[in-house]
């Protein structure tokens, strides 16, 4: 880890390291190359299906994929939409569009209609690829924007809808002479993830093809590397998850429902897992899991852990369970930032480590003056690769991206202490996360705000160690009005996805803690609602 600052700016550096691609070359064509060499390497298992895939297989598939796309006019100023759970043709419907530079954008499967119409409404995408049960979302979706876009179902068959396998048509030498396409530059856009930033609903974070390959470069998996992915390409892990094994020739192991901790303990000893990339939540779990034995982790080499605080206690214990000499890789970042800012191997455990390499950080007061070592501020970080802002809303790219020095306001208050190790403190801004998604307070306050029993709400965090956060809400109800706190919850729950629904609790409160031009404080509403919960 590099300790190197600069006394005059109070910027800690990075490690400068040289990349391990060529800047310009598109993620597609890195692709592309690894898997026609080692065309009998095992690429993916899918334990959920029973289905195994060798590299020459996703090739082909991702081939056909990519031919089909150009001759339905997809170019790279358009964007395929995604909305698929760790199913075995997402991998090569990843891989299709990158050949050929077509940026993707995927959403969760657990969108809602109107989370996927806000998340879609800028990239517009031109053809959509999903499960079968997010299949009815996205029609309704594609009419509510007028998308006008073929939809393909990725796994399940739905009468008259048209599948994937549609596309898995013979072209001859066409599919056998294919070749990706190359960019224009490794600036260009490769794919967009959905993330709500310091402030509001779900934005489109750009992130580049020379974004992608510098952080595929950092993970040193070899063919030999066997790597549990149980998030989908939604997450900038499930995302990382697929381009790395195609990349290092590593076989992705996955499985296609929604990660519990049994199956993760089964899988891990089933396939002797040698690494993978958990959040802290997802640890924790782990170590509740009923079959979790002393020896069941134990050919884990490598875990990628980020995205939350891992709580000291939880990593010693879950220490024991792997064999000394794995490595437990804990970061800090954000998909704006360039992903990984800070991380740490062993060293000083409260800390989320010294900045990572290519990467600036630097602690900066209300004002923008930069602060030094132990003052708490907000934290910014620099990535040396120039980020193309949210897709289509300058407006927000510029509350927390300056273009010209290149610096990303993260909303995350922290420190600095005099060796270089990065502590995070806070979130300053409103956003919360739970379950590893975004919350915006204000998005459910509004809905809440909808009821006329409701005079005013406001959502908070309850600190949870396996969610980080449960979202609760203080409700002032409205004059000689009645309503219950089930009917609130069920409101919300009917209209938002799981991760928005309130299970802090929802408590009712004569006022909000104020400041005196009257906004709310949110540390102490908080505070207020921590109490009510443990009261409960
Ligand atoms: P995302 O863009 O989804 O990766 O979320 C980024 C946010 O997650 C950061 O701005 C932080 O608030 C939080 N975060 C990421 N890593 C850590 C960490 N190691 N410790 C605490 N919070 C973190």
């Amino acid at each position: 880890p590099s300790k190197d600052f600069n006394e005059e700016t109070k910027v800690w550096s990075g490690q400068s390291k040289k990349p391990m691609y060529h800047d310009d070359i598109a993620i597609g064509q890195i692709l592309h190359m690894r898997l026609v060499t080692q065309p009998k390497n095992v690429l993916q298992i899918n334990d959920t299906e029973g289905i195994t895939y060798t590299n020459e297989e996703i090739l082909s598939f991702s081939r056909k994929i990519a031919l089909s796309l150009q001759e339905m006019g997809l170019t790279q100023q358009d964007f395929v939409g995604i909305m698929a759970s760790n199913t075995s043709l997402a991998m090569p419907v990843c891989f299709g569009c990158l050949f050929i530079g077509t940026p993707i954008h995927p959403c969760d499967v657990t969108f809602t209609k109107e989370a996927t119409v806000y998340a879609w409404r800028k990239t517009k995408p031109k053809v959509i690829f999903c499960d079968g049960s997010a299949y009815k979302v996205c029609k309704e979706v594609s009419e509510e924007l007028k998308l006008n876009c073929d939809i393909f179902t990725i796994n399940d068959h739905i009468e008259g809808v048209k599948k994937v396998h549609d596309l898995f048509i013979d072209r001859g030498m066409k599919e056998i002479f294919f070749q990706p396409l190359e960019v224009p530059s490794g600036d260009q856009t490769a794919v967009i993830l959905c993330s709500s930033g310091s402030t509001g609903l779900s934005k489109a974070v750009t992130m580049s093809h020379k974004n992608l390959t510098r952080t595929v470069g950092i993970f040193m998996d070899t063919d030999q590397d066997v790597v549990l992915t149980f998030s989908s390409l939604y997450w900038g892990s499930g995302l990382l998850g697929v381009l790395n094994a195609g990349i290092t020739g590593a076989t992705h192991l996955v499985i296609s429902k929604p990660f519990d901790a049994e199956s993760a303990v089964e899988l891990i000893s089933k396939y002797k897992v040698t690494k993978t990339m958990l959040p802290p939540r997802n640890i924790a779990l782990i170590l509740n899991a009923s079959n979790l034995k002393p020896d069941s982790l134990k050919s884990l080499k490598a875990v990628n852990c980020g995205g939350a605080k891992l709580p000291v206690e939880i990593r010693q214990r879950f220490k024991k369970f792997v064999s000394p000499t794995c490595i437990l890789f804990f970061g800090y970042g954000c998909t704006e930032g360039g992903m990984i800012a800070a991380n740490y191997m062993e060293m000083k455990l409260e800390s989320t480590g010294t900045v990572a390499p290519n990467m600036q950080v630097k602690i900066i007061d209300e004002n923008g003056n930069a602060l030094g070592e132990g003052e708490d501020g907000e934290i910014c970080v620099k990535s040396d690769v120039k980020w193309n802002g949210y897709f289509g809303d300058q407006e927000a790219t510029d509350e927390v991206y300056d273009v010209e020095s290149g610096w990303y306001k993260t909303g995350d208050l922290g420190h600095f202490d005099d060796e270089g190790y990065l502590y995070i403190v806070d979130r300053i801004k409103e956003i919360m996360k739970s379950k590893g998604y975004h919350i915006s307070p204000s998005e459910i306050e509004e809905l809440i705000l909808e009821l006329p029993e409701v005079a005013d709400a406001c959502v908070v965090g309850i600190p949870d160690v396996l969610t980080v956060n449960l979202p609760a809400v203080l409700i002032i109800k409205a004059l000689d009005k009645d309503i219950s706190e089930e009917a609130i919850a069920k409101y919300v729950a009917d209209k938002k996805p799981h991760y928005k629904h309130l299970t802090g609790g929802v408590y009712f409160v004569d006022s909000f803690p104020r400041t005196a031009s009257g906004k709310i404080l949110r540390r102490k509403a908080r505070e207020v609602a921590e109490k009510l919960f443990a009261e409960r």
